[in-house]
């Protein structure tokens, strides 16, 4: 059959005017019209052609270094993670095709617990599918109606989400301020159930947070403290269990929630926590329940990794090294950073607008480098940033050959 002409829109579907569901979204339509219309390549549609290694791919046909993955410990090329993850697909298939509490619990999903249980010396630990479930799930599970959750206002979009999936009071306080934080908390009335969920490093701008201090305050206050440690997960603290190790709070915080989409290069969510009653949430908890549990090849990767994220002190140090210089030179280059001093992997390059920033963003792109456009709502303050995440395996070189890109790039478009 002919298709004919193309029909124009039919006059019984409504567009633009009253009841149409997609009204909603016109200043985002708009938004992106705007910055497509000014020539640059879309930000938000990049496509890695090919992947040669943890920092380098083929973008829009262009040799690339990528300076904008979550690839922090460099593990999605590791020889030990790729052939644990062969082997599981041959000895157990691509897909477990059901949820953990029935059909989709295999010997792969209780390794890669124990391995997480192992790296953070606690007594249970918890797989979900992504790290937004992780968050989803456990903030909606345990702060229910009546409950308090007391958060960090630049707080990830999963921990919002789970605040209002489990329909909690939700009392946020100023970024990182821990006086806001105690006052929230003072105000909560007696007995309340009252939970406090910070982050150990914050995405955008790459700080971490006055861990040691507020939890004291959450415990002296009588709450239960969940960390999710996303971005600092085989990176910082000497075995590289996060700020919370670093901090000297790791036994006093009640959950560690975390990713593997990050350091651990693969996809999954989890949480750990020294809770005796902990366990219950593996029949409690919807977005643990109500979803398919991880391939087996997923938790081989994650297991191995995680195992291998345990010994990983030369990467420590090589990763801090590759933070120290970028941010260093960025700045003496006259870049407008994200944090003083580098306290992270990532370096947030603060830029005018979202039009200049997208620019920038396309010359770094033409001079061969990735990093990550971010804009408000992920932003905090409506900021543009360029967020650059390193990797533990950027070279010395690759550090220098970045430095001189954001050079020419910066130049060409006068951002300095
Ligand atoms: N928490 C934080 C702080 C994050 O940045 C992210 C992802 N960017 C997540 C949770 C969700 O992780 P995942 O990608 O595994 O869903």
């Amino acid at each position: 059959m002919s298709q004919g002409p193309v029909q124009p829109d039919r006059p019984d579907r409504p567009e633009g005017g009253q009841g149409d569901l997609f009204s909603k979204f016109d200043d985002t339509i708009a938004m992106r019209a705007n910055l497509l219309a000014s020539g640059v390549t879309d930000p938000f549609a990049l496509v890695m052609e090919k992947v040669h290694s943890p920092t380098r791919a083929v973008c829009n046909g262009r040799e690339t270094i990528l300076l904008g993955t979550y690839n922090y410990m460099g593990m999605t090329f590791d020889p030990d993670v790729i052939s644990a993850g062969q082997q599981a697909l041959r000895d157990y298939g691509s897909g477990t095709t059901g949820s953990r509490v029935l059909n989709g619990t295999y010997q792969g999903h209780r390794e890669c617990e124990a391995a997480l249980r192992e790296f953070y010396g606690m007594d249970h630990a918890m797989v979900f599918s992504t790290g937004y479930q992780a968050n989803l799930g456990i903030i909606s599970t345990i702060a229910g109606k009546g409950d308090y959750v007391v958060l960090d206002i630049d707080s990830h979009a999963s921990i919002w989400d789970g605040c209002s999936m489990g329909q909690a009071e939700i009392v946020p306080f100023r970024h990182n301020d821990i006086e806001a934080m105690e006052k929230r908390l003072k105000r909560i009335p007696e007995g309340a159930g009252k939970l406090v969920v910070l982050e150990g490093v914050y995405s955008m701008l790459g700080d971490v947070a006055p861990l040691a201090e507020m939890v004291r305050i959450a415990k002296a206050n009588g709450a239960m403290v969940l960390v999710d440690e996303a971005h600092s997960m085989g990176f910082i603290g000497e075995n590289g269990r996060g700020v919370v190790e670093e901090a000297g709070v790791i036994d006093d915080v009640d959950f560690i929630i975390g990713t593997f989409s990050k350091s651990v290069g693969t996809v999954g969510g989890f949480c750990v926590s020294n809770h005796p009653k902990f366990d219950i949430m593996r029949l409690v908890c919807r977005p643990y329940v109500f979803t398919a549990s991880l391939p087996p090849s997923v938790v081989a990767t994650a297991a191995t990794s995680i195992r291998k994220l345990m010994d990983a002190r030369d990467k420590r140090e090589h990763l801090w090294k590759n933070s120290r210089r970028l941010h260093g030179g960025l700045k003496a280059l006259g870049f407008r950073l994200g944090t003083e001093e580098p306290q992270s992997a990532i370096v947030a390059v603060i830029m005018p607008d979202l039009e200049q920033g997208a620019s920038m963003w396309e010359a770094l792109l033409r001079e061969g480098l990735y990093v990550n456009l971010a804009r408000p709502p992920a932003t905090p303050a409506n900021m543009t940033l360029l967020r650059c995440s390193l990797c533990a395996e950027h070279s010395d070189e690759e550090v220098e050959t970045i430095l001189g890109m954001f050079e020419r790039a910066g130049r060409a478009t006068g951002i300095i």
